[in-house]
């Protein structure tokens, strides 16, 4: 009895966190105040059009400029004198949020007079990411483009500059880190080439990052025709890989990314093998977009498969983004989520893989998705079973 009460009061708190985070995410946000905490980004690579909201402890990207978050229940009013927002649902207060503050970095420039913002961004609470590459040989054209990036927005509307030079990368990394207490960095790029697919811009640009400061680096592209690149970009200073599947029944990928589904699954899994070898088990992961028509069975028998090859799933809601031509399809919904991620979370439990114990990226920052509450808590419950 005494025993069972402190281990079943964090796991309802875990649960309250999960079930709000999870709805919210399907849901969006409407704000009282549009600049309470860092400015939410439009268009480019990466969760845009969401805004970072810290809900007990764990920060979380919510879209808040989607038709679904106009409309959303739920209303964060303007902070008050400590930062702290009431949530509501409905017009009745549910939670006390907060929004991580708009780095500091943001206000500096490069001594060629780029602002920092439009080399890198801050994502969540402690990431800093940016897109090396703002260019891709498969933007632009209805047949090869993925249907729901946009890469180029961002870059057409002056917000970000196409090639990141290594120096560059290095001198925001380094400030990013001593102005803001920055842990680790995501690097993702366009795709230059049907060749290396992005490994050597990925690899230059890390370098340049280590060579100014010791932040550990999430790279991702997508697989390289050569797995020779996998030992580079290790030895370049990337730390953890990101080659993102982000759809994973052949029938789904051809609709949805017609130019990167010609890199088959199965060439993927080819290539998960050969990088988990040099990075590690759990130090290479992958995007997967639900909502996108793949079905919950498709996906966790997937997961499944990549725990196997030590490969860590980062199941996402997928979110739309306007000026896409998937501007208009559905966020799935908050028990469709659960439905995925619940099992997903035990199967990484069971798998003996976990999010902290990545080293950098997206797996470990988690704030695309609900995924980590949902591990913790098949934890929980697995140590209380103990
Ligand atoms: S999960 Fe990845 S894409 Fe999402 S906010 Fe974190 S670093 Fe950015």
């Amino acid at each position: 009895m005494s025993t069972t009460a402190p281990v079943l009061a964090p796991l309802r708190a875990n649960e309250a966190a999960q079930y709000l985070i999870t709805e919210m995410q399907a849901s969006g946000l409407r704000l009282e105040d549009p600049a309470a905490g860092a400015a939410a980004r439009k268009g480019g690579a990466g969760p845009t059009d969401h805004k970072a909201v810290t809900v007990d402890g764990r920060t979380v990207m919510v879209p808040v400029h989607s038709d679904a978050a106009k409309a959303s229940p739920f209303l964060a009013r303007a902070p008050d004198a400590r930062g702290v927002s009431v949530l509501e649902r409905n017009g009745l207060a549910v939670a006390r949020i907060e929004f991580p503050r708009q780095p500091r970095f943001y206000r500096l420039q490069t001594f060629d007079g780029v602002p920092y913002s439009k080399i890198a961004q801050l994502h969540g609470s402690d990431v800093l990411a940016t897109t090396v590459l703002q260019t891709c040989i498969r933007y632009g054209r209805r047949s090869t483009s993925c249907q729901f990036c946009a890469i180029g927005e961002s870059l057409k509307e002056g917000r970000t500059i196409n090639r990141k030079t290594p120096e560059q990368l290095g001198e925001v990394a380094r400030a990013a880190v001593l102005l803001d207490g920055i842990k680790h960095m995501v690097m993702t790029t366009g795709t230059p080439n049907f060749t290396d697919r992005g490994a050597q811009i990925l690899c230059e640009s890390a370098f340049g990052v280590k060579a100014a400061v010791d932040l550990p680096i999430q790279g991702q592209c997508e697989p390289p025709d050569d797995p020779r690149w996998f030992q580079r970009m290790k030895d370049a200073g990337i730390d953890a890989l990101g080659m993102h599947l982000e759809a994973v029944t052949p029938e789904v990928r051809t609709r949805i990314m017609p130019g990167k589904a010609s890199v088959s699954v199965p060439e993927y899994l080819h290539a998960f093998g050969d990088a988990v070898k040099v990075f590690g088990r759990g130090q290479v992961s992958t995007y997967i977009l639900a909502g996108l028509g793949d079905t919950d069975e498709a996906i966790l028998e997937m997961c499944e498969t990549l725990i196997r090859i030590g490969v860590y799933p980062f199941v996402v809601p997928f979110v739309p983004v306007g000026g896409t031509p998937l501007a208009n399809h559905p966020t799935p919904n908050a028990a469709a989520m659960r439905g995925l991620l619940a099992p997903l979370g035990r199967m990484l439990v069971e798998g003996g893989l976990k999010s902290a114990d990545i080293k950098a990226g997206c797996g470990k920052c988690g704030a695309c998705s609900s995924l980590a509450s949902y591990e913790a808590g098949a934890a929980a419950v697995r140590a209380h079973a103990a």
